[in-house]
């Protein structure tokens, strides 16, 4: 097993993820220094305490997240469950390097294209807000018969309850999504012309959006659309320098 620096792992998450093409809310790239060698790397979604935790057990030099430790917003104070978190952390010298909405995005890597990939979607287009959402279709080119076949497939193969919203006979073909907590997606993804719209997370008033413009709306978890990306992103880098890397999923029915 071979050994890099942080430094140079840093360069090449940048490389790969290029954060200053983002307006975020939260710093992207190295958000807590550990030791300056790495050779184990253990990638999360998110930066949770069970999750570096469970780095230590796993003896990481370094933690690859989606969801990192500062977010605007927040006070500052490193109290409750930010004193844990980073105490641990600094107590093991463990780096944690946190991308956001860079990891969302990149066409092949992100936790968008890896979503797809699993459900069977390919992207032809992006739209919305800093060109975050995908669209496309079934990559091989076919249609879903009806919305309540689309929701189902997503059920099998995220394995798990999706909540679905609109109409349920529609045939579905062109497709819209977007990762994580979107929602404010939809209606850019309808403008788009899209037949059903996938992310994460609903909020109320989608449902009233979905029934009166006649547009599937699908939420299949956050935790869930966002599992792909920060393995792949990960796996990719540590090949580059023949590291260690470790994907743990911290369950979360959210
Ligand atoms: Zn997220």
């Amino acid at each position: 097993m071979n050994t890099t620096t942080r430094q140079e792992l840093l360069a090449a998450f940048d490389m790969l993820m290029q954060p200053g093409r983002f307006k975020d809310y939260g710093p992207n790239g190295l958000q807590v220094e550990g030791k300056t060698q790495v050779c184990r790397m253990v990638s999360g979604v998110t930066a949770s305490l069970a999750l570096i935790e469970a780095a230590i057990d796993a003896q990481a030099d370094a933690i690859f997240v989606h969801h990192g430790l500062f977010w605007r917003g927040q006070d500052g104070r490193v109290t409750g469950w930010m004193k844990q978190r980073l105490a641990l952390l600094l107590a093991h010298d463990i780096s944690l390097f946190a991308y956001h909405l860079p990891l969302d995005a990149h066409p092949e890597l992100g936790n968008n294209a890896q979503l797809g990939l699993r459900l069977g979607l390919s992207a032809s287009s992006c739209f919305g807000e800093q060109s975050l959402g995908f669209l496309g279709g079934r990559s091989d080119g076919g249609s879903f018969a009806t919305a309540g076949d689309l929701a189902r497939h997503i059920e099998n193969t995220l394995k798990r309850p999706v909540t679905q919203v609109g109409p349920v006979h529609a045939a579905i073909k062109k497709i819209a999504w977007c990762s994580g907590g979107a929602q404010g997606y939809f209606e850019p993804a309808i403008a788009a012309g899209a037949d059903a719209f996938i992310t994460g997370e609903i909020s109320e008033p989608q449902v009233h959006v979905a029934r009166e413009m006649g547009v599937t709306f699908i939420a299949c978890g956050h935790h869930a659309s966002e599992r792909y990306g920060a393995p792949a992103v990960a796996s990719h880098v540590a090949a580059q320098f023949g590291l260690h890397h470790q994907f743990i999923d911290i369950d979360n029915p959210a």
